[in-house]
């Protein structure tokens, strides 16, 4: 069984809990490109192949990492151009959000792109609306929607497998690949990326990426910043402090355990061909 790797590729300063204003990025010390290079070559050294979902503001200040990755054979996602939440934009600003970010993506790759992750799974019961901007700017897969919730992000309730999103009755021509949890006893339980992949002892995720894999596919997420333990402390509160740092020490350890034990690809090769079953989702209010 084959599993999606993915990557976000933004700076330890732009994510959502730290809730700094772009305007003020300029004051911190930018650090994606040598995590993000670091991260090519753990890749590189075990032979692994990823998606890499690039937000168009690193994109245009670090033209040479866009390319970078292009050319170590790995495939160009986007995360939008200034990883704002889906949910804090109308509909307007996140269609020339998403729509900056796809054309300096092609440009600088030289290909197409068309998958996208939204800012810290910001593709809610709210906003279910972004879907079809999605399929008009011309995308084919969305990974988006965290099948449960938290104080910061997803949807109780959504699907734990991949989809086809049927928005108030119109097919949508996307397709949605939620982030992996595996089920415990009806239970959801995250493991596969991010705060979770770093909290998780990895004896427990390989157990769990072991039991998705006899149904189906699973997909892992990390970002740069998560292999960077010397990365500056932002003032922050308590929880997002323990969201942002726990376990930095230990992610470079549990990747390359999980690329021993797991075979990976990027998302587009895992989703090739495949028709995902369709599912019904209601914007507020309808239906
Ligand atoms: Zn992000």
């Amino acid at each position: 069984m084959l599993n999606a790797l993915t990557v976000d590729v933004e700076d330890w300063y732009m994510t959502n809990g730290l809730d700094i204003d772009p305007s003020e990025w300029h004051k911190y010390e930018d650090r994606v490109v040598r995590n993000t290079t670091r991260l090519l070559g753990l890749f590189d050294s075990y032979s692994v192949k990823g998606t890499f979902f690039i937000l168009g503001c690193v994109a245009e200040k670090h033209p040479e990492l866009v390319r970078d990755i292009a050319e170590r054979g790995h495939e160009i996602g986007s995360h939008g151009y200034w990883h704002r939440l889906v949910t804090s934009q109308t509909l307007e600003q996140f269609r020339q959000d998403v729509r900056s970010s796809k054309e300096i993506l092609e440009r600088l790759a030289g290909r197409r792109v068309e998958l996208y992750r939204a800012p810290s799974w910001s593709i809610s019961r709210a906003r279910y609306d972004a879907l079809k901007i999605l399929a008009e700017e011309g995308f084919a897969c969305d990974s988006s929607m965290q099948p449960f919730q938290t104080p910061l992000s997803g949807i109780s309730g959504a699907p734990k497998t991949p989809f086809s999103p049927v928005l108030d009755g119109e097919p949508l021509g996307i397709r949605e690949f939620p982030p992996t949890v595996a089920e415990l006893a009806g239970i959801s339980m995250p493991f596969s990326g991010g705060f979770y992949l770093r909290a998780v002892p990895y004896p427990m995720v390989k157990w769990a990426l072991n039991r998705v894999n006899r149904t189906r596919p699973g997909m892992i997420y990390i970002h740069p910043w998560e292999i960077d333990p010397a990365q500056p402390r932002a003032k922050t509160s308590a929880f997002i402090r323990t969201i942002q740092y726990y376990g930095l020490n230990g992610t470079e350890g549990k990747l390359k355990r999980l690329f021993r034990d797991f075979s990976f690809r990027p998302l587009g090769e895992i989703i090739n061909g495949e028709s995902f079953p369709p599912h019904r989702l209601y914007s507020p209010g309808a239906g």
